[in-house]
């Protein structure tokens, strides 16, 4: 579980408002070590961010809090 799938899309995450599930992310940014979703959804319009964040990033962040 320490790679990124490059084609990896989170799909069906329930609304945030009504549960909804929403089948792919309208938008997706993605840095080093996370990615950021953007879902909308069509039932109740409601719009919310998702981030996911990749064990990729774990050392970057331990290092700097240490430091
Ligand atoms: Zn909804």
């Amino acid at each position: 579980m320490s790679r990124v799938d490059p084609g990896y899309l989170p799909r069906g995450n329930p609304c945030a408002q009504c549960g909804e599930p929403i089948s792919a992310p309208d938008w997706i940014e993605t840095g080093p070590g996370r990615a950021s979703y953007l879902w909308t959804c069509r039932a109740c319009d409601y719009r919310f961010e998702a981030i996911a964040f990749f064990d990729q990033a774990e050392p970057d962040r331990q290092a700097a809090l240490a430091a």
